[in-house]
């Protein structure tokens, strides 16, 4: 196993997963050349196309042998033993996969994946419908996350058990047919009969079902979903309401005429520039939450060179680019902190040439580890606090050659798992993994680090 840097294990052969594995490598590896060499000339259009099906087959079932793999990595303690919060995370960082995926991948393991009771008797699935479609290839990883977030809605306290399980099996059958897209308006359909708006004015109810998500898109733009409580709803409508009126402007005609030119922006629209005008007031006033005795601040790293030619870009603590032009627009309502990295990624200028106090270290520590700079963690410097890698008491300096950011997790676990932080010579934290880990001990720097240097580079920001 390859965890940013660590050793491979070596494993007898003789282990009939690893030969069956081999042969399965063999197999595809014939199957491949026989595909190159002209194979498929062999098949009718009706052919190609049935093939096709088959192999699709084939790959849906894949997540089947995953879903083991998840439930022994769990019940080993695999991501404690190195030392990551979660399955999820472990297999983020091992498999090199997007967060994202890594939780699907851990969500559909958990309710399709059956489990050994305390006895050790198997125990079904969750969801086994679902399941023995997946176990038949019928259905892929997307049309089985689309039907395990539907059931997740209704699958709450109030709800009838063996509707949902009859919700279930209709669901599985639609997947059969439907591709994601069309299986989500099955699903959403399935969701709003199961759950009548308002026929349950249930507050507890409520409060469980209660979720707000936002994502970052790849074009900058962000995305969400939320269902409020009732007085979450009700304060958020009464906040956004006014705001969100028409606003009537007066423009003077060629004639001179003084007319009312109605408000271009549809309702949404509206909304939208509302909850934004929010946003700027909050952090105007500086009263939003505090982190690491910093108020809150949207910080943008940002070479100097962009910020003076006004091209290129910056980066957001979150990872989202944004336009020099939109982190000027930016910085008359919040703090945009220009930070010069050089190709390591180490900061070597802060914007503000002041004596540095504890704030702008505080500062100059996000522009450089970006949030938690243990390897693999992806907690935001919002969510972190400030280490002393050499402890205050045994003389540790606090300066930015002797502090790092840490989430909590990582903050009070680190030194009990073995690990120990250091500065490398290009003055970035990396991190010395405990024997059982690596027995060679290299050292890891965490890859959100490593990859900011590269990202700030004058050339890629302008391109
Ligand atoms: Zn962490």
């Amino acid at each position: 196993m390859e965890l940013g840097g660590g050793s491979v294990v070596p494993v007898p052969l003789s282990v009939p997963v690893l030969l069956r594995l081999a042969a399965m490598a063999t197999e595809l590896e014939a199957l491949t050349a026989e595909v190159e060499s002209g194979g498929l000339d062999h098949l009718d259009d009706g052919g190609l196309l049935a093939f096709w099906q088959e192999f699709e087959g084939f790959r849906n079932r894949m997540p089947v042998v995953e879903h083991r793999v998840v439930r022994d990595a769990g019940s080993r303690d695999l991501a404690g033993r190195y030392c990551q919060p979660s399955v999820a995370r472990l297999m983020a960082q091992t498999l090199r996969i997007p967060a994202g995926e890594a939780a699907r991948r851990a969500r559909a393991a958990e309710q399709l994946g059956g489990g050994v009771s305390m006895l050790g008797e198997p125990q079904a699935p969750a969801r086994p419908a679902l399941a023995a479609a997946q176990r038949s290839g019928q259905v892929g990883p997307e049309q089985v996350e689309v039907v395990l977030r539907g059931l997740a809605k209704v699958d709450v306290r109030g709800f009838d058990p063996v509707a949902i399980a009859a919700g279930e099996e209709l669901l599985t059958g639609y997947a059969a047919t439907f591709g994601p897209k069309d299986l989500q308006v099955c699903v959403d359909r399935f969701v709003d009969t199961l759950d009548p708006d308002g026929s349950r004015p249930d507050e507890e109810l409520q409060a469980d079902r209660r979720f707000f998500e936002l994502r970052a898109q790849r074009d900058g733009s962000w995305r969400g979903e939320f269902r409020l409580t009732g007085t979450a709803g009700a304060k958020l409508a009464a906040v956004l309401g006014p705001l969100a009126r028409p606003r009537v402007s007066l423009v003077t005609t060629a004639g001179g005429r003084r007319v009312e030119e109605p408000d271009p922006r549809p309702y949404p629209q509206r909304m939208h520039d509302a909850l934004e005008e929010i946003c700027d007031r909050l952090l105007r006033a500086g009263s939003a939450t505090e982190w690491g005795g910093v108020p809150a601040t949207v910080i943008v790293t940002i070479d100097e060179e962009s910020l003076r030619s006004r091209t290129g870009g910056g980066t957001t603590t979150g990872g989202g680019r944004l336009s020099t032009a939109a982190v000027l627009g930016l910085a008359g309502q919040a703090e945009v902190v220009p930070a010069v990295l050089d190709d390591a990624g180490a900061v070597l200028t802060l914007g503000r040439r002041r004596r540095i106090a504890s704030r702008d270290q505080t500062l100059a520590l996000v522009a450089r580890d970006r949030g938690c700079s243990f390897p693999g963690c992806d907690r935001p410097p919002e969510w972190c606090e400030r280490h002393h890698i050499r402890a205050w008491i045994d003389g540790g300096l606090t300066d930015l050659d002797n502090l790092t950011l840490l989430c909590a997790y990582h903050h009070h676990h680190f030194a009990a798992r073995g690990w120990t932080c250091r500065l490398n010579p290009d003055r970035l934290p990396e991190w010395v993994p405990p024997r059982h880990v690596d027995r060679h001990q290299k050292p890891i720097i965490d890859r959100r680090i490593l990859a900011a240097g590269l990202r700030e580079e004058p050339h890629a920001a302008a391109a």
